[in-house]
């Protein structure tokens, strides 16, 4: 049985890999437009480079020859932008997370969110716990930066066994064995008492119901 803390950082990690496809994007669109402006202030430069010099002295010399190679530089130099760095912020993280889940020190991941989603079942309750929430705040900074909705489709016509309200949520960015539906964070667990259908019921833990939850897998006919 999968503890609830492991499926929110299934959840998280399948989720945090669709918000870096988004963020990958928006880095790419981010270059671009870099690269475009580097290219119009190395340009007005060469120009600016080639205006003959007023005055009798001058006699229409022009620009120093190394101003007038800029006139050729295609590629010139520019630096990351916000974007940029927040994928390389993330990308240092998730290869951190990765080696402090990995039982073999100094072991290298060239896929650091791959390792993240296959241990996420496999860590304990508490080392799960940790990495849901190290995944979800870095997911939220996407977001937050894209202006992303927030994660999940809603399932307008399920009501949660918790709370009877219809905000369940399905997360399905990823295969089939990753799916998840969540009700809202503010829906948690009441325990050995609580009428959620959760296999392990666990106090204030926000509602999951994990891949082979017959909520979950009646999703088949709806996805
Ligand atoms: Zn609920
Ligand atoms: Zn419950």
């Amino acid at each position: 049985m999968t503890h609830p803390h492991q499926l929110h950082a299934l959840r998280a990690a399948w989720t945090l890999h669709a918000t870096r496809q988004h963020l990958d994007r928006a880095v790419a669109r981010e270059a671009a437009e870099r690269r475009a402006e580097a290219r119009i202030i190395a340009a007005a430069a060469a120009i600016q480079a080639w205006r003959p010099i007023p005055g009798p002295a001058a006699r229409g010399v022009h620009g120093d020859p190394a101003s007038r190679a800029a006139v050729n530089v295609l590629e010139p130099e520019w630096r990351d932008g916000q974007l940029a760095r927040l994928a390389g912020r993330t990308a240092d993280l998730l290869r951190w997370l990765a080696r402090n889940t990995d039982p073999r020190p100094d072991q290298d991941h060239p896929e650091p969110l791959h390792h993240l989603q296959r241990v996420a079942t496999r860590l304990g309750p508490a080392g799960a716990w940790h990495l849901a929430r190290w995944l979800d705040e870095a997911d939220q900074r996407i977001r937050d930066t894209l202006h992303l909705d927030p994660p999940g489709t809603p399932l307008p016509g399920l009501r949660c066994p918790r709370c009877a309200r219809r905000q369940l949520h399905a997360h399905t960015t990823g295969p089939r064995s990753s799916w998840t539906i969540t009700c809202t964070p503010t829906c948690t667990c009441a325990g050995d008492t609580c009428p959620c259908r959760m296999p392990i019921r666990l106090a204030d833990v926000p509602h999951v119901w994990g891949p082979d939850h017959p909520l979950t897998t009646s999703l088949t006919s709806a996805a």
